[in-house]
C-alpha cells in the first residue's frame, strides 16, 4: 500500500471512524453497565423496590452514623442518589482499591466491558469491509456511502466528516488498508478509555446507569409529613401514598408543644386517637391527627393503635434520642423502659422480619 492510500485512509480512521466508535460507547456503554449491575441484583441491592429499603437501612444500621440517617430522613432522594452513585463507583473500583473480599470478588472489570463492546462493534466493521460488492468504477466516496449505510445502526459517521477529503485510491485498496487500521484504532480507543476515572466516564454516557437504577428503585419518593417514612405504594401514578409501618414520629420533626420532648408514638396511633397536631401546613392552628386528610389528601394512614414500631427505629431513637433532640433543637423523648435494652441485633432482626428477608 503506497504512502497517499495509507494517509488518506488514516485520514478516515481518525476523522470518521475515531468519533462513530466513541459515540457508539458512549451510547451502548450504559446500558451494558445497568445489565451488569442488575445481573447481581441480589449482591447489589436493587433486586425490587423493597430490597433496596432494606438494604439501605441495614447499611446505615451497620454504619451507626447519626448524620447519614439525618440525610435519609431529611432527604430522602438525594440520600438514595448518592447511595446508589456511591455503589456503582465502588462495584467498578480497581480491585486493588477495595480491602473488602466479597466486593473484590463483585467488582467488574469495566476495562472488559469497554473491550468487549470495542471488539464486536471492529469485528462488525471488519465484515462489513469485506462483505460490501465492489463494483467496477466504483470510487471511494461510493463504496464510503455504501459502508455508512450498512453500519448506520450501530455507527453515526456524518457526511459532514468526510467533506474535503480526496481520495485517489481505488475502494479495494482502501477497504483492505482500513481493516489494516483496524487494530491500531483499537488500542488508542482502549488508551484514551484507560485514562478517563469512572466518574468522568460515567457522566458522559448517553444512559447513565445511576438515573436508571434510581427509577427502579426509587418509587414514588413522598415521604409522611409526619414521619417522613417514604411511601412503599406501588406503580409510579398510584392515586394514594402509602407505608405498612410508620416510624416514630420525632423522626420528622414532630414533638410535643408543652413539654418540647420529641414524640415516639406511630402516626397509625395518632390518627386513631384524640390527639392534635398543628405546623407550618396548618398556619400553625391546632389540628386533629385523624383529620390528617384535610392537609395531606394523598396520604393514606391506617389508624391502629395495636401497630407497634419496629425495633429497628426503637433502637435508632434509643441510640441518637439526644442528637435528634439536638439536631432539631428539642428535648429528648421520654422512651419507654424496655427499649433501652434493645441492641443492633434486635434492630436487624426486625428489619429482617419487616422485609421478609430470611434470618440468617
Ligand atoms: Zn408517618
Ligand atoms: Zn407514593
Amino acid at each position: 500500500i503506497n504512502e497517499k492510500v495509507s494517509s488518506e485512509t488514516k485520514c478516515f480512521c481518525d476523522q470518521c471512524l475515531h468519533p462513530g466508535l466513541v459515540d457508539y460507547i458512549n451510547r451502548t456503554l450504559g446500558t451494558k453497565l445497568v445489565d451488569d449491575i442488575l445481573v447481581d441484583a441480589q449482591h447489589t441491592g436493587y433486586a425490587s423496590r423493597m430490597f433496596f429499603q432494606f438494604t439501605v437501612l441495614q447499611d446505615l444500621l451497620e454504619e451507626m452514623d447519626f448524620d447519614n440517617y439525618v440525610k435519609y430522613i431529611e432527604s430522602y432522594e438525594e440520600f438514595v442518589q448518592n447511595w446508589i452513585w456511591k455503589h456503582i463507583l465502588e462495584h467498578y473500583a480497581k480491585n486493588e482499591d477495595l480491602k473488602d473480599l466479597e466486593k473484590q470478588i463483585l467488582s467488574t472489570n469495566l476495562k472488559n466491558l469497554e473491550k468487549e463492546i470495542l471488539s464486536a462493534i471492529l469485528k462488525k466493521i471488519k465484515e462489513t469491509l469485506e462483505n460490501l460488492r465492489q463494483k467496477d468504477g466504483e470510487t471511494v466516496l461510493d463504496f464510503l456511502e455504501n459502508f455508512c449505510q450498512e453500519m448506520q445502526r450501530d455507527l453515526v459517521i456524518s457526511n459532514y466528516n468526510l467533506i474535503g477529503m480526496q481520495f485517489t485510491s481505488s475502494s479495494p485498496q482502501f477497504a483492505s488498508c482500513v481493516k489494516k487500521f483496524l487494530p491500531d484504532l483499537q488500542k488508542t480507543l482502549l488508551s484514551d478509555l484507560d485514562i478517563l476515572d469512572i466518574e468522568s466516564k460515567l457522566s458522559s454516557l448517553s444512559v447513565k446507569p445511576q438515573d436508571e437504577i434510581f427509577k427502579k428503585v426509587f418509587g414514588c419518593g413522598k415521604q409522611c409529613p409526619f414521619c417522613k417514612v417514604p411511601c412503599e405504594a406501588g406503580g409510579s401514578n398510584h392515586k394514594e401514598h402509602f407505608a405498612a409501618v410508620h416510624q416514630p414520629q420525632g423522626l420528622g420533626i414532630y414533638k410535643d408543644i408543652d413539654s418540647e420532648k420529641l414524640v415516639y408514638n406511630l402516626c397509625s396511633t395518632l390518627v386513631a386517637s384524640e390527639s392534635e397536631f398543628q405546623c407550618e401546613d396548618t398556619d400553625w392552628e391546632w389540628h386533629q391527627f385523624k383529620d390528617y386528610r384535610v392537609y395531606y389528601p394523598d396520604w393514606c394512614i391506617q389508624p391502629d393503635p395495636s401497630i407497634n414500631a419496629s425495633d429497628y427505629w426503637k433502637f435508632f431513637l434509643k441510640e441518637f434520642n439526644h442528637d435528634l433532640a439536638q439536631h432539631y433543637g428539642c428535648k429528648p423523648a421520654d422512651l419507654p423502659e424496655d427499649w433501652k435494652n434493645l441492641t443492633k441485633e434486635h434492630a436487624l432482626q426486625a428489619l429482617k422480619e419487616t422485609y421478609n428477608m430470611k434470618l440468617v
